[in-house]
């Protein structure tokens, strides 16, 4: 038996609050709120006692599935489900009903701090690479953070990966 304390986000609402788990094996077997989260600062609700029923259950997907044009779904392997994210979902523009340009998303408060506007264009710099953006203040923002969809910087390109673009992701 392994027994080992992981720390992680709960993912049960967008609240994401962080969570220290005691594990066995897969097995949830407590948790509780983690202190050091900048956001929760220790609180969580009842609902990550819920987390061991939807790891362990015995009926979970274990791989993805793609429908297909029948309706009908095939399962994928998590290779082509991350390709098909990433250049479909997140970098085809026609799939991104609103906020079509991919704006940094951040709270006003930080927009002050660090003289950015909302509207205004920067560039979002990481270790790999760099992407024209712009600056949207979003009110519900968690102050500190900043939000930008994955994959913003590559090219979408029909029917292949476009990876050839530099992008903060590649
Ligand atoms: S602990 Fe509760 S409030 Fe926090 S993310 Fe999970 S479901 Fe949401």
């Amino acid at each position: 038996m392994t027994s080992h304390k992981a720390v992680s986000s709960c993912i049960l609402c967008d609240n994401n609050c962080g969570i220290e788990i005691h594990v066995e094996n897969r097995e949830f077997k407590s948790f509780k709120g983690y202190k050091a989260h900048p956001a929760s600062e220790g609180y969580v609700c009842q609902k990550p006692g819920r987390l061991n029923y939807y790891q362990n259950h015995s009926q979970r997907l274990t791989s993805p599935l793609k429908r297909q044009s029948d309706g009908s779904f095939k399962e994928i392997s998590w290779d082509q489900r991350r390709s098909y994210n990433a250049n479909h979902i997140i970098r085809n523009p026609e799939w991104r009903k609103s906020d079509k340009n991919g704006a940094l998303q951040i709270h006003p408060k930080d927009g002050e701090k660090y003289g950015l506007t909302d509207g205004a264009k920067a560039v979002c710099e990481t270790p790999f690479g760099k992407a024209d953006v712009t600056i949207e203040y979003v009110d519900s923002a968690f102050v500190g953070f900043v939000s930008l969809p994955h994959g913003y910087g590559m090219t979408y390109s029909e029917g292949g990966i476009g990876l050839e673009e530099s992008g903060r992701n590649k």
